[in-house]
Order: C-alpha cells, then structure tokens, then sequence
C-alpha cells in the first residue's frame, strides 16, 4: 500500500503548562516527506489512560518537555513510512501499538539483554512525556519500536495492554512466583492490576488482592483473585496480608501504586525468600522504600524494580489476550474528555481503564 494523503493539521491534547489542564487543540501533522527513515506516521485510534500521565502532566519525576502532547499508550494504524527506512518490520495498513517508550536503539548492552527500558536512547524517547504521544489524532513513531497488534483483538480492549498490561506483566515474570505461590497485588483494581490478576491465574499463581471499594472488591474477586484485603478498611494491614497466605505471608508483591506505603508494608509481610517487584513509580519526594537490612538479610528477599518490558514481553501478553486468558475492563470516553479523565485517574475512581477514542 502506498502512502496516504494526511492533513496538514490535526486534533492534539498538549502538555502546555505543568499541573495544568492539556490543552486540547489544532497542532501540525508532520509530513510524510518529513519523515525521516526510521520514522513513521501513526493514525491513533484509541489512547489509554495511565496514572503515568498524571504523574508526567505534575512533572512529578521533573523530566516533562513541554509543550508536549501527552499520552503513552495507544492502538492506531500507519499511514506514511519515512522515505529511505530498511527492513522495517511494519508497513503502511498495518494496525500497531505504541507504548511508553517510543523508541530503542537495539544495539546497547541494555537492548541486548532485554532490558530496552534500560536503553539511553529509550529514555529520551518516551511517548508524552519527551516525545509526542498518542493523545493526537496522529503522532510520529519509529517502524522498529512500534508493536504489531494481532488480528482478532478488538482495538479499544487491546490498548491498555501496550503500557499497563506490558508493566504488570512483566513484573509477575519477575516475581519468581511460582505455579500455587501466592502473590500480592497492590492496587488490584487499577488498571495494571487488575490486568495483573488475570495473568497471575493464567500462570496458575494465587492472588491476594489488595485496593479499597466494594467495586473494585467485587472486580478482583470476579477476576480471580482468592483473597481480598481492603487498605482503608485494614487495622493492621501486615498481618492481613500474611493470614490471606496462610500466615507465612505471600511468596511475591507487585506493588503498581503512586506513594511509598504499600512498597514499605510488603516488606514487612512477605514471606522468607519472596521477592518485591517494585513498578508503581512515586515522586523522588517522599517514594522512599525502608528496609531494615537485618530483615533483607535474615529473611533473604530479594528486591526488583521493573520498568515497563521489552519486546518480547509485550509479544507474550498480547499472545495471552488473544488466547482470551487476560480482558480489559475498560471504559470508552470521547477524545475531548481528557482531563476529566486524567483527573478520576488521579483521584483512584478508575475501575479498570479508560480509553479515549481518539479518531473521529
Ligand atoms: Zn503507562
Ligand atoms: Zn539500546
């Protein structure tokens, strides 16, 4: 197929000034014959809504380049590939996702022992925070980063699985969990764990839920998880969370949540020789993790953090949600409703995702 023909100017949702609303407005289309090789044009169909954006649009992590048009999770198609580009592995028509980070060099030490989150180059190319995101009715890609959607997927379910799926996901690879191990789930009904929860009971591990609200309660139970320990409700949440496992405490904790306590508390239920998987990211302000290193040591824990996944990773969890193991529970919300969107973010209203429809 051959290049279409794009607009000069389309609809974006832009980071114009930090803590404040995006500006949703009409920016310029890069052309295809300003593509360079490499590059791409990527038409969005749907955006997801990540707590990263949140944390992104407070500069909370002080590396936001504004003005920049927001969003890191997306499903769309190509429409235009940069003259001169090699071997790319997408073409024009090609329905493809866009993730956290919009590019990695593949050659790096980092890139070649998977760790592509860990690349330089991926790191001053993240979508919507360095880079422009899929908050746009079209944005500039790289052919090599972008991921192939399989068919059969429907769009607006499959995009939260381009950031919140990839990040849960990988993080249970980590965990050293093994098949009848329980493992912990902070901000289970969230939009990373309750994508979490799926994948947990697909590799045959047993969840211990922890959020707050009946809806989010009746969410991860109906979902799998075997135990329920609500956060708000909890007089000594340690030691719920070791009953729910039997007393010994859970064999592994994913902890996707914005502030330091739940990270601190796992270290003090978890079992002997369980490991803390680290992926919710708060501000450098207050998002100390405290270990009594005689308790690391005594106790042999093991401590991981884990930013977003690789390629490979991403393959593995769409494979899971195409063989129907993992659906997202998600919510479709116009374009124009971004902020009030970014804001039930914010607020932990959100049961599951929201996605913004972004093509018109
Ligand atoms: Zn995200
Ligand atoms: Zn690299």
């Amino acid at each position: 197929m051959k290049n279409v023909t794009v607009p000069t100017t389309a609809r974006a949702a832009v980071i114009a000034t930090i803590k404040e609303d995006l500006v949703i407005k009409e920016v310029n289309v890069i052309q295809p014959s300003e593509l360079a090789a490499g590059e791409c044009l990527v038409k969005v169909d749907y955006a997801g809504c990540c707590h990263s954006d949140v944390h992104v649009k407070n500069n909370d992590w002080g590396r936001t380049q504004t003005p920049v048009i927001g969003g890191h999770e997306g499903v769309g198609h190509v429409v235009a590939i940069g003259a001169n580009t090699v071997g790319s592995p997408v073409k024009v028509g090609d329905r493809v996702g866009m993730k956290w980070f919009a590019n990695a060099c593949l050659k790096c030490e980092m890139c070649r022992l998977g760790f592509e989150s860990c690349c330089t180059l991926a790191r001053q190319q993240s979508h919507g925070n360095t880079v422009d995101g899929t908050f746009a009715e079209y944005t500039r890609c790289w052919v090599d980063y972008l991921t192939p959607i399989p068919e059969g997927l429907d769009s607006a379910a499959v995009t939260p699985l381009l950031c919140a799926g990839l990040t849960i996901y990988k993080a249970l690879k980590l965990s050293n969990a093994k098949p009848g191990h329980w493992v912990a789930l902070s901000g289970a009904g969230g939009g990373l764990g309750h994508l979490g929860i799926q994948f947990a009971v697909a590799m045959g591990l047993r969840v211990i839920a922890i959020d707050t609200g009946a809806e989010k309660k009746d969410l991860c139970l109906k979902l799998g998880a075997e135990k329920w320990v609500d956060f708000a409700e909890s007089k000594d949440l340690v030691k719920d969370v070791q009953e729910a496992a039997g007393g010994l405490g859970p064999h592994a904790a994913i902890i996707a949540v914005g502030n330091a306590l739940p990270f601190n508390q796992a270290i003090m239920y978890l079992r002997s020789a369980a490991t803390l998987v680290a992926i919710g990211m708060p501000g450098p302000a207050n998002g100390i993790l405290n270990i009594p290193i005689a308790l690391l040591v005594s106790k042999c824990l093991n401590v991981v953090g884990s930013a977003t996944g690789n390629r490979q990773d991403m393959a593995e969890a769409l494979d899971f949600m195409a063989r129907g193991k993992v659906n997202c529970h998600h919510e479709i919300r116009d374009f124009k409703e971004v902020n009030n969107a970014l804001k039930d973010v914010s607020e932990g209203k959100v049961k599951g995702r929201i996605v913004l429809k972004i093509a018109s």
